[in-house]
Protein backbone atom coordinates (compact mmCIF):
# COMPACT_ATOMS: atom_id res chain seq x y z
CA UNK A 1 0.00 0.00 0.00
CA UNK A 2 3.02 2.20 -0.12
CA UNK A 3 3.03 5.38 1.84
CA UNK A 4 -0.38 5.00 2.86
CA UNK A 5 -0.24 1.19 4.43
CA UNK A 6 -1.12 0.72 7.72
CA UNK A 7 1.33 -1.05 10.05
CA UNK A 8 1.57 -1.71 13.67
CA UNK A 9 5.59 -1.20 13.51
CA UNK A 10 4.96 2.45 12.37
CA UNK A 11 3.76 5.42 14.33
CA UNK A 12 3.11 9.15 13.00
CA UNK A 13 2.18 12.23 14.74
CA UNK A 14 -1.27 13.05 14.76
CA UNK A 15 -1.26 16.48 13.80
CA UNK A 16 1.99 16.91 11.33
CA UNK A 17 2.14 13.91 10.14
CA UNK A 18 6.40 13.00 10.73
CA UNK A 19 6.87 9.61 11.05
CA UNK A 20 8.29 7.39 13.76
CA UNK A 21 9.79 4.13 14.32
CA UNK A 22 8.48 2.21 17.76
CA UNK A 23 11.64 3.08 19.26
CA UNK A 24 9.71 6.32 19.97
CA UNK A 25 7.40 4.85 22.28
CA UNK A 26 10.01 2.39 23.66
CA UNK A 27 11.48 5.69 24.83
CA UNK A 28 8.71 6.76 25.90
CA UNK A 29 8.47 9.95 24.19
CA UNK A 30 5.14 10.22 22.87
CA UNK A 31 5.22 13.89 21.73
CA UNK A 32 6.48 14.97 18.58
CA UNK A 33 8.74 17.85 18.66
CA UNK A 34 5.54 19.91 16.95
CA UNK A 35 3.47 18.86 20.13
CA UNK A 36 1.19 16.61 18.29
CA UNK A 37 0.41 12.84 20.02
CA UNK A 38 2.31 10.11 18.49
CA UNK A 39 0.08 7.31 17.67
CA UNK A 40 0.30 3.85 15.94
CA UNK A 41 -0.22 4.19 12.00
CA UNK A 42 -3.69 2.09 12.02
CA UNK A 43 -7.01 2.76 12.88
CA UNK A 44 -8.03 3.40 16.11
CA UNK A 45 -11.52 2.15 17.15
CA UNK A 46 -14.21 4.76 16.53
CA UNK A 47 -12.11 6.10 13.38
CA UNK A 48 -13.51 6.19 9.69
CA UNK A 49 -11.51 4.26 7.23
CA UNK A 50 -9.85 5.65 4.38
CA UNK A 51 -12.05 4.49 1.04
CA UNK A 52 -8.48 3.81 -0.83
CA UNK A 53 -7.00 2.26 1.96
CA UNK A 54 -10.57 -0.03 1.75
CA UNK A 55 -10.48 -1.07 -1.64
CA UNK A 56 -6.70 -1.77 -1.59
CA UNK A 57 -6.84 -4.29 1.32
CA UNK A 58 -9.87 -5.73 -0.50
CA UNK A 59 -8.09 -6.31 -3.23
CA UNK A 60 -5.02 -7.98 -1.04
CA UNK A 61 -7.60 -10.18 0.59
CA UNK A 62 -9.24 -11.76 -2.76
CA UNK A 63 -5.18 -12.49 -3.76
CA UNK A 64 -4.61 -13.55 -0.20
CA UNK A 65 -3.41 -17.12 0.35
CA UNK A 66 -3.63 -17.22 4.30
CA UNK A 67 -5.33 -14.68 5.82
CA UNK A 68 -4.56 -14.20 10.07
CA UNK A 69 -6.99 -11.84 12.06
CA UNK A 70 -4.72 -10.53 14.70
CA UNK A 71 -6.62 -9.30 18.26
CA UNK A 72 -10.17 -8.20 16.64
CA UNK A 73 -13.49 -9.23 18.03
CA UNK A 74 -14.55 -9.11 14.31
CA UNK A 75 -18.11 -7.47 15.79
CA UNK A 76 -17.29 -4.00 13.47
CA UNK A 77 -18.16 -3.11 10.32
CA UNK A 78 -16.07 -3.72 7.75
CA UNK A 79 -13.18 -5.41 9.82
CA UNK A 80 -15.15 -8.27 9.73
CA UNK A 81 -16.03 -8.79 6.09
CA UNK A 82 -12.60 -9.30 5.05
CA UNK A 83 -12.67 -12.49 6.37
CA UNK A 84 -15.76 -14.22 4.81
CA UNK A 85 -13.48 -12.16 1.48
CA UNK A 86 -10.92 -14.18 2.16
CA UNK A 87 -12.43 -17.59 2.15
CA UNK A 88 -14.89 -17.32 -0.67
CA UNK A 89 -11.73 -16.59 -2.08
CA UNK A 90 -9.80 -19.51 -1.17
CA UNK A 91 -7.58 -18.58 1.58
CA UNK A 92 -6.72 -20.36 4.80
CA UNK A 93 -8.19 -17.77 7.81
CA UNK A 94 -6.45 -18.46 11.25
CA UNK A 95 -8.43 -16.27 13.76
CA UNK A 96 -5.69 -15.51 16.82
CA UNK A 97 -8.08 -13.30 19.19
CA UNK A 98 -8.34 -13.37 23.31
CA UNK A 99 -11.75 -14.57 23.43
CA UNK A 100 -13.82 -16.39 20.87
CA UNK A 101 -15.15 -14.52 17.74
CA UNK A 102 -18.49 -14.57 15.66
CA UNK A 103 -16.43 -15.93 12.52
CA UNK A 104 -14.95 -18.88 14.15
CA UNK A 105 -17.02 -21.48 12.41
CA UNK A 106 -15.53 -19.96 9.32
CA UNK A 107 -11.88 -20.22 10.32
CA UNK A 108 -9.55 -23.17 9.19
CA UNK A 109 -7.75 -22.64 13.00
CA UNK A 110 -8.60 -20.59 15.78
CA UNK A 111 -6.31 -19.60 18.54
CA UNK A 112 -7.75 -17.96 22.07
CA UNK A 113 -6.36 -17.30 24.98
CA UNK A 114 -2.70 -16.93 23.63
CA UNK A 115 -0.64 -13.82 23.98
CA UNK A 116 -0.03 -12.69 19.85
CA UNK A 117 3.20 -12.06 20.12
CA UNK A 118 4.46 -14.99 21.33
CA UNK A 119 1.89 -16.91 19.30
CA UNK A 120 3.57 -14.59 16.20
CA UNK A 121 6.98 -15.05 17.57
CA UNK A 122 6.57 -18.98 17.58
CA UNK A 123 5.21 -19.01 13.87
CA UNK A 124 8.05 -16.99 12.87
CA UNK A 125 10.32 -19.42 14.21
CA UNK A 126 8.63 -22.24 12.92
CA UNK A 127 8.89 -20.57 9.49
CA UNK A 128 12.53 -19.79 10.41
CA UNK A 129 12.75 -16.12 9.28
CA UNK A 130 14.05 -14.73 12.37
ZN1 LIG B 1 4.21 16.67 14.75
Amino acid sequence: FGERSQTIQKLHCHSCGTMYSTDRYVENHLYCTCGGFIRPSVVLFGESLDPHMLAAAEKETKQSDLFIVLGSSLVVSPANSFPMIAKEHGARVVIINHDPTPLDSIADAVINNRNIGEVLRLITEELSLN
